[in-house]
């Protein structure tokens, strides 16, 4: 469903993606760990077309995003292409970036209404489904800034799904929690990922959720993937010294 081809990323003279490649296939949990900077935003931020890239071909859904001619000139994305797997991609971020002057309910319906053209009774309806199943059906009609941050968080991811992505990409989305509020957020992406087929990319230094709902763990480390493999092998039994020293570190 998402694939890096020899991807190039770089900041000026900084490398942050060295020719990548990895895939991740429909329905699939992959986790991203790596040091501080090995780029794991900025492949999250690369499958949101937010930013161009140098080098390489992404995939998504067997689309490309661009691609390079063979001297190297890149050529402009097919807008379709880029629609197609726009709507396809939901994101949430560290700050939950919800719209401070709508109401919950606003928040989770405004996208479906005015970017997919959904019906506002359907899109309600949607709301309120998601709601439940993030635990906050009562606040439905309350402003954000009424919330706890793991609420808004949690309002963020019913946000995401409620433009039924099929991929679904999370960046440290307990990152800037109080940590009694980390668990109440974790328990719902874990529900999440075991009552549906969403294809789920997640950036965390939460060993213990990677371990929980990912199938494949991948480790990056100087703009490649270091090392990858199941949960229980990447954390019990790593072989890359790299990824030794990165998970003592963390854990
Ligand atoms: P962290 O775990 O700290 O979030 P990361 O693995 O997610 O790190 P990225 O945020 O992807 O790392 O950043 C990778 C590298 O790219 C870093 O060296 C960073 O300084 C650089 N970088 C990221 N965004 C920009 C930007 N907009 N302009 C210049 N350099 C950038």
């Amino acid at each position: 469903i998402v694939r890096f081809d020899k991807v190039v990323k770089r900041y000026g003279s900084n490398v942050v993606l060295d020719e990548l490649d990895f895939s991740v296939a429909p329905g699939e949990r992959v986790t991203l760990i790596g040091p501080s900077g090995s780029g794991k935003t900025t492949i999250l931020r690369l499958l949101m077309t937010l930013e161009p890239i140098d080098g390489g071909v992404i995939h998504v859904n067997g689309e490309p995003l661009s691609h390079m001619h063979r001297g190297g000139k890149l050529v402009k994305a097919n807008e379709a292409h880029l629609r197609r797997a726009r709507t396809s991609i939901g994101m949430v971020f560290q700050q939950f970036n919800l719209f401070p002057n709508m109401s919950v309910r606003k928040n989770v319906t405004e996208g479906p209404v005015h970017s997919l053209g959904v019906a506002k009774d359907e899109a309600n309806g949607r709301a309120e489904e998601l709601l439940e199943l993030v635990g906050l059906g009562d606040k439905i009609d309350q402003h954000p800034t009424r919330l706890s941050g793991g609420q808004q968080q949690r309002v963020a991811i019913a946000r995401a799904l409620a433009m039924r992505p099929r991929i679904l990409l999370l960046d440290e989305v307990t990152s800037a929690l109080d940590p009694e509020l980390v668990a109440g957020v974790l328990d719902v992406l874990r529900d999440i990922a075991q009552t549906t087929d969403i294809t789920m990319l997640c950036v965390t230094h939460e060993m213990s959720f990677a371990r929980d709902v990912s199938h494949r763990v991948l480790m990056f480390d100087e703009g490649q993937v270091a090392e990858e493999g199941p949960p229980e092998r990447m954390f019990g039994a790593p072989e890359e010294e790299r990824t030794r020293s990165f998970l003592k570190a963390v854990l």
